[in-house]
């Protein structure tokens, strides 16, 4: 059987952004060849609908916090979603998640800043962490070559 990978399902083409759009990323449709993907979409998950508002990490929140443009706290939705997920991950055996980049559930090193004005700071979006700290590599749709190096050659 092929190796299980997790991707954020956006980047299939699924329409569950915040705004109702998707990101679809042909590398990461490709890779079906030779993985089984898993899509997840850790907001979804967590219980918010879509469309919803813009939501956004606040930079330098210990524990993190994420708000909406309308200034609600929705932290507990993108927990929610994160461990839901990484359940998911387990079930599927994924080691390897390919995820959407600035994302404040999905983001791989760089986040929106919480201004909602574009800016980016170091950092990984909720569940994007909680996967590295269950030991799981988190790659973004533009590192998708390193997957060789980080899962072996794939099989058939
Ligand atoms: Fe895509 Fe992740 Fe946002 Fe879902 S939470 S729409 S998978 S970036």
């Amino acid at each position: 059987t092929s190796p299980a990978i997790a991707v954020s399902a956006c980047l299939l083409g699924r329409p569950c952004r915040y705004d109702g759009s998707s990101k679809p990323s042909d590398a990461v449709m490709q890779l079906g060849r030779c993985y089984k993907l898993v899509p997840i979409c850790p907001e979804v998950t967590g219980g918010l609908p879509v469309p919803h508002p813009p939501c956004e990490i606040v930079a330098g929140s210990r524990p993190v916090r994420v708000m909406d443009a309308n200034g609600s706290d929705v932290t507990q939705a993108f927990h929610l979603g994160a461990s839901r997920c990484l359940e998911q991950l387990r079930d599927a055996d994924c080691r390897v998640a390919v995820l959407k980049s600035k994302s404040p559930s999905c983001g791989s090193g760089a986040v929106y800043d919480g201004s909602f004005t574009g800016a980016l700071v170091p950092g990984w979006g909720v569940a994007a962490q909680l996967f590295r700290d269950a030991g799981i590599t988190v790659l973004d749709e533009s590192q998708v070559h390193r997957l060789d190096v980080s899962l072996g050659p794939a099989r058939s």
